[in-house]
């Protein structure tokens, strides 16, 4: 009998497992689809997401959710984004890509390519100035820019140069920069892959952006009772994305964070069903590709005291296939960095934790610089990694492997912590 018990009990325990990886899926399919363009702003992707999370949390059984809606200034590429070269058409996110800050731009613009193997800036200006290249677009290898920094800041600005704006080549699959959205620049920056032609005429452009202000966004933030209430964990996770480019291509973030956002939520579901010591707060930021805009928010106003967080643990990009842990810890949370390297020691569910500096990088970075103890695990390096802010961050291409490891490294954390 004892026997039969013992067995039931491992059944259900897997059975547990194996539902909860199977709900982590479903919660990345669901923010990754078309329903949600990326989670971005353009067509209130973001937001759409933001109440379905919402929904999600108050099915898992979390006590309270509520939304902190947050404003900020942001420049979108809902409308027309058009590219052809020579007469070719390019396609939005495969062929090309743009820089956050860029203006809408319409014409047709003669091409002028920088050369790159007798570089001589004189003659650079003076070209650029002749009537044959006065507005044209300037090409040019990124990496190379990157070398004379000065004068392609010069390229960049209106009162620098008459040239249209920059075509800079870079490494395929291309990414799709930040949203940072609160300014628009003067002349738009294009990046297209080393398949663009060498000696093209011509570029016509139609590109439409939208900038918003002052838009209205929020965070989500659902809480799990637990049996004492003077302090409290809090787990985080960004939902929204890098939104769309143009009508019909969007960034759908499978592993940029639906991922972590997925992960939240079941690590909620599994405290809403095992009362923890404590009482846990489960935060799904917005506007973390907009420059960490949400965490900020919150930081600044918190519902649960910043003093009172025992811990904090930040997940971006997670379940990947690569064998090391990527954390960021901040100064008071070592102590619990040394618990979970012991837990990670003992249950080997990461050949390494591999600590790197704090950086600017993802929300735990707002409560770091505030003090609170806090870890930030990301994975890197792994498959899915590969197409981290580009159009192929798919749930087709979406890797699970390390859901699982991060789930019960958590979960004997709290135990223990
Ligand atoms: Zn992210």
């Amino acid at each position: 009998m004892k026997k039969f018990l013992f067995l039931a009990f491992i059944a259900i325990s897997l059975q547990l497992s194996a539902q909860d990886l199977e709900h982590y899926k479903r919660c990345i399919k669901e923010l990754s689809s078309a329903k949600y363009q990326g989670r971005g702003y353009a067509e209130d992707g973001a937001n759409k997401a933001g109440k379905w999370i919402a929904k999600e949390f108050a099915k898992v059984g979390a006590e309270e959710v509520v939304c902190q809606p947050f404003t900020h200034n942001i420049n979108t590429f809902p409308g027309k984004m058009e590219m052809s070269v020579d007469g070719k058409k390019q396609i939005p996110g495969q062929d090309f890509t743009l820089r956050e800050f860029n203006p809408g731009i319409k014409g047709e613009f003669k091409l002028y390519y920088v050369d790159m193997e007798n570089y001589d800036s004189e003659k650079l200006f003076a070209d650029l100035a002749s009537p044959e290249y006065d507005g044209a677009f300037v090409v040019c290898d990124f990496m190379f820019s990157f070398k004379h920094f000065a004068d392609f800041r010069r390229l960049q600005s209106k009162d620098g140069c008459s040239n249209a704006g920059l075509i800079y080549t870079w490494e395929a699959p291309l990414k799709f920069y930040k949203a940072y959205g609160d300014t628009v620049k003067d002349k738009p920056i294009i990046w297209v892959t080393p398949d663009f032609p060498k000696d093209a005429k011509s570029v016509k452009l139609n590109m439409e952006n939208k900038f918003l202000e002052n838009y209205e966004c929020f965070n989500v933030i659902a809480k799990v009772e637990g049996r004492r209430h003077d302090s409290c964990y809090v787990f985080t996770a960004h939902y929204d994305h890098l939104g769309k480019l143009g009508k019909k291509t969007y960034y759908p973030g499978a592993h940029d964070n639906a991922s972590g956002t997925a992960a939240i939520i079941t690590l909620a579901a599994y405290y809403a069903e095992n009362t923890p010591e404590y009482d846990i707060y489960f935060i799904a930021f917005s506007g973390e590709d907009a420059n960490l805009r949400g965490s900020e928010w919150y930081a600044e106003h918190p519902i649960a005291p910043l003093s009172e967080v025992r811990y904090l643990v930040n997940l971006d990009m997670i379940g990947d296939n690569n064998h090391a842990l990527y954390c960021e810890v901040s100064d008071e949370g070592m102590q619990g960095y040394a618990l979970f390297e012991e837990i990670n020691t003992q249950k080997s569910y990461f050949e390494a934790l591999e600590r790197s500096e704090l950086a600017d990088n993802s929300d735990h970075y707002p409560f770091a610089k505030r003090g609170v103890p806090c870890i930030f695990f990301m994975n890197e390096n792994g498959d899915a990694f590969k197409y981290y802010h580009t159009v192929y961050d798919t749930w087709e291409n979406a890797i699970f492997d390390n859901y699982e490891p991060t789930f019960n490294l958590i979960k004997e954390f709290i135990e223990r912590y």
